[in-house]
């Protein structure tokens, strides 16, 4: 069979099989496979390294995609993979040495939050696959998944999951060592090693664990010494099959200022990101909290928090923890109208609402008319694209309907201000010159 026809094969089932991922899953995971034949009844497909083949088995694809392409080409095949990343191998399972090692655990297993454990850590599609990779990790540290690198802002679960691990690692020995560090410890402890003259001390420490979570690792941004002293415990460790977990702010290219050879060990293994909380995480989050804490929260009450704290699974935490305790402490009910005003400070404000009579004033000056020939009947070019403005932006301004907006330009029917906005909206998206003639007026609008 054609290659074109091949791929054009291979793009149908893509719709179909990964038509429910986020966007950027898919540009990480499937966009980087390729098809490269078929050949007596097998497909091959070309994907980057093993973990892409991992990933299509571990989560079902692999069935899906072989059924839909023996319904395609109208024969049984199977499919075979084909990797054109030279990765070093780690697959077979690493037997790793459980002996008792006397010296005390680089972290011991009080350091590891307690309540950071994998039961806890809620997902849904923003944060499943980081969940997955870290857990088989540290069921299986250094076989499956190595390094993992994962990516999320600042509030997301990156150190829960490190934490995760670390628990779950020492729940299976007590005797693992594991090296948890923030990247700016490890920069600040490396400095007194030098100091001390004990770094033999420090890499010792590194050497002998059985992980190296490193949290935050853009930290080391700008740190020449201490990345290079990091390279070199990666490497030990890594050649040693010891499980490597790194978290970042970032994705691994965006990390200007970290060495390209450090960044492109990152990118050797799994890359995993973080995404936005949905709702319907946010709201599992905190049912999950009140639950554990058995507290009970009237389940409006919870949907309100969720609604309002949206950016930031700790801020919607510390919301949560704030509303229990005041109503706790002093003893007021939980309703809506209590926890709206217990959360006035953590609710980011809406930007005010913008007056319609404000638009006009600012569209009037901006076009050097007076109000009367904004609002009047007249049809001329020159009138009415810059009522079309006005109306342009008090649709994305304010809470007027279509009809309200025709109605304050003088205007009977609302498919005029209807078809103002989309005229509007399609002319800024295509020409600079009225899209920063519109932030202006923005701009002048909401001062
Ligand atoms: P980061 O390290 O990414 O800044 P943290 O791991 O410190 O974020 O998470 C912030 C808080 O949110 C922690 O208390 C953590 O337990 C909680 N949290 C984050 N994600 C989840 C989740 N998916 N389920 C439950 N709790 C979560
Ligand atoms: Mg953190």
């Amino acid at each position: 069979m054609e290659q074109e026809k091949l791929n054009q094969i291979w793009s149908k089932i893509k719709e179909i099989v990964f038509n429910e991922l986020e966007p950027q899953t898919i540009e990480l995971w499937v966009s980087p496979i390729s098809i490269k034949e078929l050949k007596d009844n097998i497909i091959v497909l070309l994907v980057p390294n093993k973990y892409f083949s991992n990933w299509l088995i571990a989560n079902d694809y692999l069935e899906k995609i072989q059924q839909l392409f023996c319904e395609h080409i109208n024969q049984n095949i199977e499919i075979s993979f084909e990797y054109n990343q030279e990765i070093p191998d780690q697959q077979e399972f690493v037997k790793i040495d459980y002996e008792y090692i006397p010296e005390k655990a680089f972290i011991s297993k009080e350091s590891f939050n307690p309540s950071y454990t994998f039961e806890n850590f809620i997902t849904d599609e923003s944060n499943r696959f980081a969940k997955a990779v870290c857990e088989t990790a540290a069921k299986q540290p250094g076989t499956a998944y190595n390094p993992i690198f994962i990516y999320a802002p600042v509030g997301l679960g990156k150190t829960h999951l490190l934490h995760a691990v670390g628990n779950k690692m020492l729940e299976l020995s007590k005797k693992f060592r594991i090296a948890y560090i923030t990247a700016d410890k490890f920069v600040s402890d490396y400095i007194s090693a030098i100091q001390k003259n004990s770094l033999d001390i420090f890499r010792s420490k590194f050497q002998n664990a059985i992980a190296l979570l490193l949290d935050d690792v853009q930290f080391l941004i700008g740190k020449e010494k201490s990345q290079e002293e990091f390279f070199h415990i990666f490497n030990i460790l890594f050649d040693n099959k010891k499980q490597i977990i790194i978290t970042s702010d970032r994705k691994p290219n965006e990390l200007k200022g970290i060495e390209e050879r450090v960044v492109s060990r990152f990118e050797w293994g799994v890359i995993a990101d973080i995404g936005r909380p949905s709702f319907e995480l946010r709201l599992a989050i905190l049912k999950h909290k009140a639950n554990k804490q058995r507290i009970y929260v009237p389940e409006d009450v919870l949907r309100y928090i969720a609604e309002n704290i949206t950016e930031n699974i700790r801020r919607l935490e510390g919301a949560f923890l704030n509303v229990v305790t005041k109503s706790l402490t002093e003893n007021i009910p939980l309703t809506i109208d209590t926890v709206k005003e217990m959360l006035k400070n953590f609710i980011e404000p809406k930007p005010h609402p913008v007056d319609i009579k404000k638009i006009i004033d600012v569209v009037a000056e901006e076009f050097k008319l007076s109000q009367k020939e904004l609002l009047s009947k007249k049809r001329s070019e020159m009138l009415a694209l810059p009522r079309q403005f006005g109306m342009y932006l008090a649709k994305v301004l304010t809470d007027l309907s279509y009809a309200e907006i025709s109605e304050h330009f003088g205007r009977k029917d609302h498919t005029t201000s209807y078809h103002a906005y989309l005229k509007i909206k399609k002319l800024i998206s295509t020409n600079p010159y009225y899209s920063q003639i519109i932030n202006r007026m923005i701009e002048k609008i909401r001062q």
